[in-house]
């Protein structure tokens, strides 16, 4: 009897032609071990996490199955860095579609799992450190609002993996929407049979979009929803100095979830050019330009539609190059909609871009804290740093609230909900993996989880984790 509560559907492989994806057993691990186990995920999910015997440990690790479970790999292609290949879940193993108590179908994954028919030259495996990373940041991201697949739990392996140096193996199941990319219908255009981007667009709907299965022009409207949710996620991302690290076309995800962060940071000082990642030379996945590049990602996209759009090809072209245009107009719109709660405010005023952008000029040119500064104004201090030209910006600032009828304590308020005390900054999160890894202490990796969780609450707890990084550490900082 299934105690923990599985409730598995294979949609997907129900739904795609077999080069969609490969049947693959995970390779057993030597000695599975539950290290983490998101309680309050598995009981969204209908699991019950008092409920863990070691077949479910076994599961978790890729030893065993439950019942309706099977187990494949997803076919993908992608433009990494702007070069466009074929790639596939080389270290990931989906178990299935788990049913929620709500009725919510989630995609359950294993990620580290073992090798895969995509695997190329890697190992399929997984390292604790950055399956610590993604947990974290994933909790993060959840609890500020901001769509992204989520963690259900780490097994460690008992096996070793080889990296520059040698760390504990671990798994990590996640939970998505689904795991629907860009990059799945351009595999799907690049090298499907003609019909298949119909297929695949069809499935999207149903799992993403159910309401326009009848509608006229619905794989229109599922293009426009797509970039809908884009554009809303850039927003969120900039509003909180996310950065993805590699947002190439196979890491974003039809559902509008932040996936595949593997590389991301939070910006510390405000700097739109920040990148943390050692391969993106170019700045290509930069903070501030993460918008530009959704919205390159979101024409592959629209490339692999066209046959959809309309029978005559230039028509379908012209109507998705008109929306494409809007990219821009529409995340202007939540970007100026976020900034103002940050700030307060209620109602839209033409000065509002050239108020917010002083601001974040301001950072830019004193090194300021992003998320410190906008958490200081919330509750009424001045920002470290602040100089005449700041206070002139508040009262700025003050007066456009007096403009709209605000009073200066219900902005205060309404800020608080919404500007962060906590975000997992990079020397945290190093330290907290440092120590997971070389000294198997966890302790300071769940203070720094549980702070995460609440990130808009000040108290002991969460306070320790406000201050920026010592100057050293910011110079020369990778995470990948
Ligand atoms: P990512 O950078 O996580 O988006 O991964 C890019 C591609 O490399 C995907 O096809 C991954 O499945 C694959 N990949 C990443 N790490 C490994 C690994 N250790 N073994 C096999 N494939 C991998
Ligand atoms: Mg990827
Ligand atoms: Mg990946």
């Amino acid at each position: 009897q299934d105690t923990f509560g599985w409730n598995l559907e294979q949609s997907y492989v129900r739904s795609l032609p077999e080069r969609f994806y490969t049947v693959t057993d995970p390779q057993p691990v030597k000695d599975p071990h539950l290290l983490l186990l998101n309680d309050e995920l598995a009981k969204e999910l209908g699991l019950n996490p008092d409920a863990v015997t070691d077949e479910v440990v076994g599961v978790l690790s890729g030893n065993a199955f439950p019942k309706g479970a099977l187990p494949f790999s997803q076919s993908y292609a992608g433009h990494q860095f702007g070069q466009f290949t074929m790639l596939g879940d080389g270290r990931a193993i989906m178990i299935g579609e788990q049913i929620t108590p709500e009725g919510k179908r989630l995609d359950l994954q294993l990620k580290g799992s073992g090798r895969t028919d995509y695997s190329r030259g890697g190992d399929g495996r997984a390292a604790l450190g950055p399956m610590l990373r993604e947990y974290l940041i994933s909790e993060a991201l959840y609890a500020m609002k901001i769509p992204a697949n989520r963690a259900l739990s780490i097994t460690l392996t008992g096996e070793p993996v080889f990296r520059q140096t040698v760390q504990p193996g671990a798994i990590l199941t996640r939970v998505a929407d689904s795991h629907l990319r860009v990059g799945t219908f351009q595999f799907a255009a690049q090298f499907g049979d003609d019909g298949d981007v119909k297929k695949l667009a069809d499935y999207a709907i149903l799992r993403h979009d159910p309401d326009l299965e009848e509608q006229p022009e619905k794989y229109h409207h599922f293009f426009q929803r797509v970039m809908d949710r884009q554009a809303k996620l850039m927003a969120d991302w900039l509003h909180v100095g996310f950065i993805h690290g590699v947002m190439n076309t196979d890491n974003m995800s039809i559902s509008g979830e932040s996936i595949d962060f593997g590389p991301c940071a939070f910006l510390d000082d405000y700097d739109p050019a920040t990148v943390f990642s050692s391969i993106d030379r170019e700045g290509r996945y930069a903070y501030g330009n993460q918008p530009y590049i959704a919205s390159w990602n979101l024409a592959r996209l629209a490339e692999t539609l066209i046959s959809l759009i309309h029978d005559d090809q230039d028509e379908a072209v012209k109507l998705l190059q008109k929306d494409l245009e809007q990219f821009a107009t529409l995340y202007q719109n939540y970007w100026l909609e976020g900034m103002r709660r940050k700030l307060g405010l209620k109602e839209a005023k033409d000065n509002d871009r050239s108020l917010f952008n002083d601001l974040l000029q301001w950072m830019e040119e004193h090194h300021a804290d992003f998320t410190n500064t906008f958490r200081s104004l919330s509750n009424g201090k001045e920002p470290e740093g602040t100089d005449t030209a700041l206070r002139e910006w508040i009262a700025h600032w003050h007066q456009r609230l007096a403009d709209e009828g605000a009073s200066v304590d219900n902005a205060h308020a309404q800020m608080k909900q919404v500007n962060p005390v906590v975000i997992p900054r990079n020397h945290l999160v190093e330290e907290a993996l440092q120590k997971a890894e070389t000294d198997s202490d966890m302790t300071f990796f769940r203070d720094l989880l549980q702070a995460v969780r609440q990130p808009y609450d000040e108290n002991e707890l969460t306070k320790r984790f406000t201050t920026p990084p010592p100057p050293d550490f910011t110079d020369g900082y990778q995470t990948f």
